[in-house]
């Protein structure tokens, strides 16, 4: 599948700062949108339907598996969580730029069916700062961060199929490794042609 957009897809582990990091990179960036993901979890804290996702239940979700409503879907921590095809396809074929926040099967998913993806991996930089991160987010029952460490280590052991990894050390430095990926996946020569395909058109170039 081809659309003019480009398709950004950030993973990470819980608590390697990847929610913080997408938003600024997104106040940054006026051509960038998030895709609302589905997903069968219930809302926490403040969150509202149709601003951090769409909240359904399993069955409303199994039925959009069903009817092929979504692009990716998989279980992440005992929840379903999917990218419709809703969320993203008028954006990318109206030539604006999508970042999807997702696990990293999601991300294996998407690059699949959309090639020219751009996968980034965030990192913490150690293991015991990803810890002392999940401790200070000051929610979470510590047998629920051993998991989350446990899952974090198959997680991070995927980085090495994405096309980039921002190490989370120092915030505003990951931002701007993060808006400089951006900024370089849109000066490639095939997203230009696909983005510009009038001025190529215009200069006979394939
Ligand atoms: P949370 O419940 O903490 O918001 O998210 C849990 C995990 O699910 C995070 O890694 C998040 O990025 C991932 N996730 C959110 N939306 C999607 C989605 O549409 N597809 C997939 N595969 N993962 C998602």
């Amino acid at each position: 599948m081809e659309y003019p957009g480009n398709l950004f897809v950030v993973a990470a582990p819980s608590g390697a700062g990847k929610s913080s990091l997408v938003k600024a990179l997104l106040e940054l960036d006026s051509k960038l949108d998030v895709s609302i993901s589905h997903t069968s979890r219930a809302p926490r804290g403040q969150e509202q339907n149709g601003r951090e996702y769409w909240f359904i239940t399993a069955d409303e979700f199994r039925a959009k598996v069903a009817h092929g409503d979504f692009f990716e879907w998989a279980e992440v921590h005992g929840n379903l969580y999917g990218t419709s095809r809703a969320a993203i396809e008028a954006r990318m074929a109206h030539g604006d730029d999508v970042v999807l926040e997702i696990d990293f099967q999601g991300a294996l998913q998407i690059k699949q069916l959309f090639p020219y993806a751009v996968l980034i991996f965030i990192l913490p930089p150690s293991w015991d700062e990803l810890k002392q991160r999940l401790n200070r987010r000051g929610d979470t029952e510590p047998a629920v961060i051993e998991t989350r460490m446990a899952n974090a280590r198959v997680e991070v052991a995927q980085a090495q199929n994405f096309d980039f990894v921002v190490v989370n050390a120092v915030f505003d430095t990951a931002v701007f490794d993060l808006k400089s990926i951006v900024h370089a996946q849109r000066l490639k020569y095939a997203a230009q042609r696909r983005n510009r395909s009038a001025v190529f058109r215009a200069l006979d170039l394939p």
